[in-house]
């Protein structure tokens, strides 16, 4: 009997427990900014992605990219290729022992094209329905939870979503740190080379959490 209660006590404590997540923006994060990513040729996903994803799958965090593709909206490429070039993304960092929760990619643009892509849409970032939506599908706990990317605009929508910002400085990142920082009205969270820095910095955090709490 005894046994029993705490049993269902330990099983509602799980379910209610949220977990943490890291937002991963995709290109000039993931893969070498080249503008718009019109041809699997110019995703050039960096080499260290499969091994800093594998630690923040480790250190417990769901894994989610959320990025926008407003190159289908405007005719530059198809929606197909968006989704293989996700599938590449996937494959590759699953051979290296790793995955990814999700991906969310935002197809539309509220100006340009025609079509069912021309849309004042909420997943368009800096609006924050991938983000939302991703709170809910996997229970997430928003203060817990970091966004990465390369761009001061990653940093400002990371804040508008109640998410921790952790700028890299592959991409954009370097120049617009160096060049840009003065005008930012705030400050990133942290600051990190690349993604496998930033991955790594995550999960001593995590961990050094994790042993204050038992403590
Ligand atoms: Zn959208």
């Amino acid at each position: 009997m005894v046994f029993q209660s705490t049993s269902a006590l330990l099983f509602k404590m799980k379910i209610a427990a949220k977990e943490k997540a890291v937002f991963l923006d995709r290109d000039g994060t993931i893969n070498e900014e080249m503008g718009y990513i019109n041809h699997v040729s110019r995703f050039r996903i960096f080499n260290f992605v499969p091994k800093a994803i594998r630690i923040l799958n480790r250190a417990g965090f769901r894994v989610i990219l959320v990025t926008n593709q407003s190159g289908v909206a405007r005719g530059y490429f198809s929606e197909q290729l968006v989704r293989e070039l996700h599938h590449i993304l996937i494959k590759k960092v699953e051979a290296e022992g790793g995955h990814i929760d999700k991906i969310y990619y935002c197809p539309h643009h509220p100006t340009e094209g025609t079509g069912i892509y021309r849309k004042d849409c909420n997943c368009r970032k800096p609006k924050t329905g991938m983000v939302d939506l991703a709170v809910k599908e996997f229970n997430l706990d928003r203060s817990a939870s970091y966004m990465i990317g390369d761009r001061y605009k990653d940093v400002q929508f990371a804040s508008k979503a109640g998410l921790k910002s952790v700028m890299v400085l592959t991409g954009y990142g370097r120049g617009e740190y160096e060049y840009q920082k003065g005008t930012w009205s705030q400050q990133p969270d942290f600051i990190f080379n690349n993604l496998l820095e930033a991955a790594q910095a995550l999960s001593g955090l995590n961990r050094a959490e994790a042993e204050n709490n038992s403590h």
